[in-house]
């Protein structure tokens, strides 16, 4: 069964790693995909094409998440190319990390820019629309930091604690025109983020998961997928863990 037939999805950040996994899982259930990117045109392209391939529209926009005017200009133009939005996935997000004592202030500044203000960016510019139509799913992604923190990554865990709160105001705000906002807080997943990281650290990471593994972007996509779908028609608000079981 296909959940997702014939539905305009916008997801930030797909070129790669969670946002490329959620476009794949996302088309093989008829979902039609306008995606972003910083600056991977080449990976987008390809994806572009690999999407369409399986038989859905699909569009990669190069798109800075943390302007608000390019989230403005990037709304009217899917509605354009795609004639409505339906579903919304804040997930483009970056990495600064440090200790505090060395942590600088722009390292801040872009984190929370890109990773939160982003969120608040996208929302705004879909709000109209799913307005309109009575209807709408926003998922939030945010992270396992966020909820317990960790050291070297204040910025970070800042960002995707604001998300939480974000979605949880969202939800209340506008449940009652049926449109839900939901977050996804994903534990250790292997993308190119984590590819960065020492090999060691990464397995004393995995031996710590009672699943045994790092996620994967499908792990994620498949959690997308239920609260983007109908399955999840009587959740919002709600903060979806998806870790292995990191926080148990
Ligand atoms: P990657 O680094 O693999 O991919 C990040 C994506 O975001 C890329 O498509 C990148 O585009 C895009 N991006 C970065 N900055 C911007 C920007 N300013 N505007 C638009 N797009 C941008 O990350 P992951 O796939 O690992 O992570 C995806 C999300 O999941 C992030 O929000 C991350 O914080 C979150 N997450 C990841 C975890 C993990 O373990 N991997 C764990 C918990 C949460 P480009 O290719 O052009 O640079």
């Amino acid at each position: 069964m296909k959940l997702l037939e014939g539905k305009n999805v916008i997801i930030t950040g797909a070129s790669r790693g969670i946002g490329k996994g959620i476009a794949l899982v996302f088309a093989d259930h008829g979902a039609n995909l306008a995606f972003t990117y910083s600056s991977s045109e080449g990976p987008a392209l390809e994806l572009e094409k690999e999407l369409m391939a399986k038989g859905v529209k699909a569009k990669s926009y190069k798109s800075n998440a943390a302007s608000f005017k390019a989230a403005e200009e990037l709304v009217s133009q899917v509605l354009e190319d795609f004639g409505g939005i339906d579903i919304l996935i804040n997930n483009a997000g970056i990495t600064k990390d440090n200790l505090l004592m060395r942590m600088g202030e722009d390292d801040f500044d872009q984190v929370i820019e890109t990773n939160l203000k982003s969120v608040f960016n996208m929302t705004k510019a879909v709000q109209r629309t799913f307005l309109k139509q009575r209807k709408g799913s926003i998922i939030n992604m945010s992270s396992v930091v966020g909820v317990k923190g960790n050291a070297g990554q204040s910025n970070y865990a800042a960002s995707k604690a604001g998300m939480i709160g974000f979605t949880k105001s969202v939800a209340l705000e506008l449940g009652s025109r049926n449109i839900r906002c939901n977050a996804i807080a994903p534990g250790f997943i292997e993308t190119e983020m984590t590819d960065k990281l020492d090999e060691k650290v990464v397995q004393s990471w995995r031996d710590e998961i009672p699943l045994k593994r790092g996620g994967t972007p499908e792990d994620i996509a498949n959690a997308c997928l239920f609260l983007a779908s109908d399955l999840s028609s009587y959740i919002t608000g709600e903060v979806l863990h998806v870790n292995g079981g990191m926080l148990t």
